[in-house]
């Protein structure tokens, strides 16, 4: 205790005073933070005053089963009593080696290695490094360049985090700037005025041709890209453009990495999206939050075979790719892995993809409102973005914080909200029902 300052009694306090959370703003660290969650329960959870929410961002777009599932606490337990832990650097285990095959079984065209890291900041990191690493070998030392977007976000690691496109995030931090490059987000709602959304994605796409003429195919190493940006306001892009940014890659021989961190594992009905969603085959995929619907801290990179392969025949054969986490096919995050794709395969991704157009649908009807500019989205995941004008598509003010204030409301109301500056993110757990949907809708519609 020190002198002068009173005891911190409630858990709210001593959090407070010791815990440094994420995103913390310099003037009011420890201040920020809403309260406590206690307990979790299907699209439940419970905050420190015994209030029951519904979950709905999914914790951070990950607890895509639901709170207290049984069968996933028990194979925890039970992994964690088999086997806690084995190092992954000359050892293997079962659930990891099982999971890598589950996993290569579901991803498209020949990704068929995986990497496990402990999150999704890792697993692009991962990537990136593959993707250095792996021209190195080639003989390309030069084709390092890594092509991203505005309004995209990859993670809080120093690579993955110089990807990321949102201003706020790089205003005050440092980043790996002479690696990247950033191509415009391809939000249709903010395409110019007057231009279709089919001009709107040859632009970009054209965009992306001029850059990789500008800098050099020999230059660039990778593109990075949600399938459908996700904290940067769930922007699903024009259709095509996704197949045609693919061609181009393919073209000038740049890796495509498709960071399916929040995509992957039901949230958009498939177990990846890439090619089931969006007709594509990206040479690496990201993945992470879903792939143990949050219960552990998981995540990982699928890989081409045929890199690896080039890998494997280079004139090389010493190169080391001298990157690996402790936590890497932990048994006990792979355990719950496996047990969380059972889930998905047995029934969530159905239910996920059936009730996908009734969430959309039930949220589009905010656009009645005069604070909203535009509800989009995609099977589980929706966007409600707030405008001072509707007809000029005007933002708000950056320090208007609409979306803190709606959530606020509806914290009030029995709904947990994701606020984004003016937006508010919604992805609730996969099993929601039709009847939750529309509680959702209703507080959310009077807390706006
Ligand atoms: N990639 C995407 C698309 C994300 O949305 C996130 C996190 O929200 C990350 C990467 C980083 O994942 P993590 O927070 O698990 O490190």
């Amino acid at each position: 205790v020190q002198a002068g300052r009173p005891r911190a009694n409630t858990t709210e306090e001593i959090a407070r005073r010791h815990l440094l959370q994420p995103w913390p703003v310099a003037g009011s660290i420890g201040a920020e933070a809403r309260g406590l969650i206690g307990e979790g329960d299907g699209i439940y959870v419970v905050d420190g005053e015994g209030r029951r929410l519904i979950d709905g961002p999914a914790g951070m777009w990950c607890t895509n089963v639901g709170h207290r599932n049984q069968e996933l606490a028990g194979v925890m337990y039970e992994q964690a009593m088999a086997l806690s832990y084995n190092t992954p650097w000359y050892t293997m285990n079962e659930p990891s080696a099982a999971l890598a095959a589950r996993i290569a079984a579901h991803a498209p065209g020949d990704l068929d290695h995986v990497f496990f890291t402990t999150g999704g900041s890792s697993a692009v990191e991962t990537a990136l490094r593959f993707m250095q690493f792996y021209n190195n070998v080639r003989g390309r030392p030069d084709k390092k360049m890594v092509v991203s977007r505005g309004g995209a976000y990859h993670g809080s690691t120093y690579l993955s985090a110089s990807l990321n496109g949102r201003p706020r995030d790089r205003d005050w931090m440092d980043g790996a700037d002479g690696l990247v490059v950033k191509l415009s987000c391809p939000d249709p709602f903010r395409r110019p005025a007057g231009m279709s959304v089919e001009a709107f994605r040859d632009l970009l796409v054209q965009e992306f041709r001029d850059t990789v003429e500008r800098i050099g195919p020999d230059r660039i190493g990778a593109f990075v890209g949600e399938p459908v940006m996700a904290s940067g306001g769930v922007i699903v892009p024009p259709e095509g453009y996704l197949p045609a940014i693919r061609d181009i890659c393919r073209e000038n021989d740049i890796l495509f990495i498709a960071d399916e961190v929040v995509t992957a594992f039901g949230r958009l009905g498939h177990v990846f999206a890439s090619k089931d969603v969006f007709g594509i085959e990206p040479d690496m995929i990201t993945f992470a939050k879903g792939v143990t619907s949050g219960y552990f801290p998981l995540g990982g990179v699928v890989i081409s075979g045929a890199l690896v392969e080039e890998m494997r025949r280079s004139n090389h054969a010493d190169a080391m790719f001298a990157h690996g986490l402790t936590y890497s096919s932990h048994p006990v995050g792979c355990a719950v892995a496996l047990k969380n794709l059972d889930l998905l395969e047995n029934g969530i991704l159905e239910h996920a993809g059936a009730i996908a157009p009734y969430f959309q649908q039930r949220l589009k009807t905010l656009e009645e409102l005069p604070l909203v500019g535009e509800v989009r989205g995609l099977g589980l995941m929706a966007c409600v973005e707030c405008v001072a004008d509707r007809e000029s598509r005007n933002p708000l003010a950056l320090d208007n914080e609409v979306g803190k204030r709606i959530d606020a409301h509806c914290h009030e109301l029995g709904l947990l909200v994701r606020p984004l500056i003016h937006m508010c993110v919604m992805s609730p757990p996969l099993i929601i029902t039709r009847d939750q949907i529309d509680d959702m809708v209703a507080i959310l519609h009077e807390g706006i």
